[in-house]
């Protein structure tokens, strides 16, 4: 018998290790996911903000436009004003100027403006395109790395299925179905360890009577509770789950 407890705690250790397979098998694709769509999310941010900075400067080209329009409009105004006698006209002319200059004035503070949004903008494109280069650079480090590893995690699970199905073969078939029942049913434990007289996973108090079975290891002991397979830590002991 307790060849056979030996046995299964080495089964249960070999399926608490293809329980972390499956936790990678779950979570290394998301880690490789999340490396892609960093990079996905960091150029079309970059994108957003080059976009924003376009805008910018296509409305700094067109007051500089205006400006000019202005300008030119006042030059042409100012020539005709020598060649007027009429004061009302001259009047007129002259207000227009005048009208022409507050514009370019008025201009040249949105300029001073769009300048300052300018040179925030532009922060913003560099901060973006650091972000962009990082994700790379984290993609380039870490994807074929991962990939690997997603590929070769099924074979490691075969591998160690393999070495515990030759483990169970040499196992009463009553006992196998048992404890494949529980790594089924139980969160992939089947064998529960005594700590302190109390059973190793849900903690239910074995009884006196039961403990004394343990040592003896005469028989297959079963929790009360949770129905695991119950038996002390061998001297050279299994890693807990
Ligand atoms: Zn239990």
């Amino acid at each position: 018998m307790e060849d056979q407890l030996r046995t299964l705690a080495k089964m249960q250790t070999l399926d608490n290790e293809i329980g972390r397979y499956r936790v990678l098998q779950h979570e290394l694709p998301k880690q490789l996911n999340e490396i892609i769509e960093s990079v996905e999310q960091a150029t079309i941010n970059l994108l957003a903000c080059e976009t924003v900075r376009a805008e910018i400067s296509k409305k700094q080209r067109a007051l500089e436009a205006d400006i000019k329009t202005h300008q030119e409009k006042g030059k042409k105004y100012a020539t005709q004003l020598s060649e007027i006698k009429n004061n009302k006209e001259y009047k007129a002319l002259n207000s227009e100027i005048s009208y022409l200059k507050t514009k370019v004035s008025e201009i040249e503070s949105q300029m001073l403006e769009l300048m300052e949004e300018d040179n925030a903008a532009k922060e913003t494109v560099a901060a973006a395109k650091a972000e962009l280069e990082k994700a790379e650079q984290r993609k380039r480090d870490k994807e074929g790395d991962l990939r690997h590893q997603i590929d070769g995690l099924e074979t490691k699970i075969e591998e160690v299925r393999a070495a515990r199905n030759d483990l169970a073969r040499t196992l009463p078939v009553m006992v196998v179905k048992h404890y494949g029942n529980m790594i089924k049913n139980k969160s992939n434990q089947a064998v529960a360890y005594n700590r302190d007289g109390s059973c190793g996973v849900c903690g239910f108090v074995i009884r006196q009577q039961t403990r004394i079975e343990l040592q003896l290891m005469r028989k297959l002991i079963f929790c009360e509770n949770c129905g695991r397979i119950l038996m002390n830590r061998f001297i050279v002991a299994e890693p807990e789950a």
